[in-house]
């Protein structure tokens, strides 16, 4: 029988040397090591070269470890001298482009002293002698000599000439200076202006877009010479008909109201007595209604009892009952909610739920107001409001509840009361 026989693995980490068996004899000459049999063949010769007190399993680690060191310091020192290059030729073509410019800096000024001085009437030849290398005063006398140079004569000194012709050049030089700073200030100026008009600009299209909108509106009523006496003009008179009726109206039913109630006539009465439901209508009851109440007058309206009278004429929302109730009040105290009442009576001011909620909040009154809204109760509503309307319409049952709403009832009935008095 074969024993299955297994790969041996090298006992220094990360080596992957593998082998049937190490046949090396860890430390030659040293009896007893520690990794007799353990190590392979590249291990053992690391550990013949070190010596057993050196030699560490974690050799192979170390050297790694080292590379790796060796490798990124290479490549920093690498990144190093690629930018120390970078920097270097930047360096030579910034210093090259000042050349250059220098250059041509220079050539400009040639050319432009050289105008200035033809300007200042210095001919070019005297100009090119004067351009010429600096000469000893032995050179130039053999100049004026020999005939090169032109030899001017008292008083017509050429050369006197020329001198004083460039003296003046410097001063010309300083007003070119004032010139430009002038210049500067002026572009300065012009760019701001410039800006301010643009700003302008944009403003004004803005505006002129807007004035063309309103101009297309007002432009709708441009026939207006052409068709007011056509469209407008009715219009005017339909209003001041009414404006007629309505005062002669108004005003003769808030006499009879003041006077006779009772004498108030029914809807359907042919004399010009005021009626009862111009009563109604000035209070805002529904023209539905007006016209199911049509032959009621203020006699039947004073006395009746408006439940029953509202059954019989099927008025039945409860809303409209209660405004019925309030009026009824109304015309027994021989008024009407008019503007002198709404301005003492914050009751009968209060036009709807959320002002009626106001004013009663204000008056410290604690019940549930939520109902005012569920029913749409304002002041006048709330005014005509009876202990049987609480019960059953409200479903208020907690006996609590209904004292509080009474008495918050009567507290609103004591304003009214004292603002009829008042007037
Ligand atoms: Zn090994
Ligand atoms: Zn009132």
């Amino acid at each position: 029988r074969m024993a299955a026989r297994k790969m041996l693995e090298c006992a220094t980490t990360e080596c992957k040397n593998r082998s049937w068996g190490w046949g090396y004899a860890s430390g030659s000459g040293s009896t007893g090591s520690n990794y007799q049999g353990k190590l392979c063949k590249e291990c053992n010769v690391e550990y013949a070269r070190v010596g057993p007190e050196e030699f560490s399993l974690e050799w192979k680690v170390n050297r790694r470890i080292q590379e790796e060191k060796v490798r990124i310091q290479q490549e920093e020192e690498e990144r190093k001298e690629q930018e120390r290059i970078r920097k270097e030729k930047e360096l030579a073509e910034r210093e090259e482009k000042r050349k250059i410019k220098s250059i041509q800096e220079r050539s400009d000024f040639i050319d432009e002293l050289n105008c200035l001085m033809g300007q200042c009437g210095i001919p070019e030849h005297i100009i090119n002698i004067l351009q010429q290398q600096p000469l000893n005063k032995e050179q130039i006398e053999t100049q004026f000599t020999n005939g090169c140079v032109r030899l001017g004569l008292s008083p017509a000194y050429i050369w006197m000439d020329v001198y004083q012709k460039l003296s003046k050049i410097p001063k010309i030089v300083e007003t070119h200076e004032m010139r430009k700073a002038q210049l500067l200030d002026e572009i300065s100026i012009a760019h701001k202006e410039l800006k301010e008009l643009d700003e302008r600009k944009r403003k004004l299209l803005i505006k002129v877009s807007a004035d063309v909108k309103e101009v297309q509106q007002l432009n709708k009523l441009k026939p207006w010479k052409s068709l007011h006496e056509e469209i407008f003009q009715p219009l005017h008179i339909a209003a001041a008909t009414r404006m007629e009726i309505e005062k002669e109206l108004s005003d003769k039913l808030m006499q009879q109201v003041h006077s006779e109630v009772e004498d108030l006539a029914a809807a359907d009465d042919q004399t010009d007595t005021p009626k009862l439901s111009h009563v109604f209508n000035a209070m805002g009851v529904p023209c539905e209604v007006i016209q199911k109440l049509t032959p009621l007058d203020g006699l039947e309206f004073i006395g009746c009892d408006v439940d029953k009278m509202c059954e019989e004429y099927e008025v039945n929302s409860f809303q409209d009952r209660k405004d019925l109730v309030y009026i009824q009040s109304m015309l027994a105290e021989q008024a009407l909610p008019d503007l002198n009442h709404l301005k003492l009576c914050k009751v009968c001011a209060a036009s709807d739920p959320q002002e009626l909620t106001f004013l009663l909040v204000k008056c410290k009154q604690t019940f549930h107001k939520d109902i005012l809204v569920r029913h749409n109760i304002n002041g006048r509503r709330f005014l005509a409001l009876t202990l049987q309307d609480i019960r059953d319409q409200f479903e208020v049952c907690d006996r609590e509840e209904v004292k509080k709403l009474r008495s918050a009832i009567s507290y609103m009935m004591k304003i009214h009361k004292a603002a009829l008095q008042a007037t």
